[in-house]
């Protein structure tokens, strides 16, 4: 059974999938991953992809599609996938689809953590960072552990790099790409989508529900 994991930046992604690979011993697909280490090896389609990637801009279709069809057919990790960062359009999403299909394999679950843009402003503005346990609490979401801190209240921080601009940018970047991607897997009946400004182990009992099935 492959997944592919949707989420904006700050929608707790990164936690999840590493719970699911923990969890059912299953393999991260990260087509980031996958053309960071091709720069790595410092081959001339390297170079290419490290003149796109380093300004900011998408890798084209063709290249994403050759890597990953060269990952996806690794039996080891066959059906036990969860694709990050992949499909980012729906020429991707066809391909994909049409990719595990020519080897014997499908995507069985599409997860959505759905935040919104002002939950996602709270967990930025809100952190606080003990400057002596280094703990994260949040002043919008936690504010009883605040007062009964062990530390002591006062150590509690914001901490100065927390830019909520850069984050809200982000966030409306990835739903603005996202949304046509969200659209094509809507009807899916594997598409599911999970609130994801819940707390993380009722997402990650949600999902436990959704993969045991
Ligand atoms: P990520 O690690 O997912 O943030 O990806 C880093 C960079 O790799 C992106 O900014 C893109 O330049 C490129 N990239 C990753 N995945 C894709 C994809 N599916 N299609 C095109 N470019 C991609």
């Amino acid at each position: 059974m492959n997944i592919i994991l949707f989420g904006p930046p700050g929608a707790g992604k990164g936690t999840q999938a590493y719970f699911i690979v923990k969890k059912y011993n299953y393999f991260q697909l990260s087509t980031g991953d996958l053309l960071r280490n091709e720069i790595k090896k410092n081959t001339l389609l390297g170079k290419e992809i490290e003149n796109i990637i380093t300004p900011g801009e998408f890798v084209s279709d063709t290249i994403v599609n050759a890597l990953l069809k060269q990952a996806i057919t690794k039996p080891e990790i066959k059906n036990k996938i969860i694709f990050d960062g992949y499909p980012r359009n729906i020429i991707q999403a066809e391909n994909l689809k049409k990719m595990l299909k020519d080897d014997n394999q499908a995507i069985s679950k599409i997860i959505f953590l759905k935040v919104s843009r002002d939950i996602i402003k709270k967990r930025i503005l809100g952190r606080l960072t003990c400057e002596k346990c280094n703990i994260t609490l949040n002043e919008f979401f936690n504010s009883d552990e605040i007062i009964n801190h062990s530390c002591g209240k006062q150590y509690l921080k914001k901490r100065k790099d927390d830019n909520p601009q850069t984050v809200i940018t982000r966030y409306d970047n990835y739903m603005k790409k996202t949304q046509p991607i969200l659209d094509f897997y809507f009807s899916d009946k594997g598409f599911h989508e999970i609130d994801g400004s819940q707390k993380i182990e009722v997402i990650t009992r949600k999902i436990d529900e959704i993969l045991d099935v």
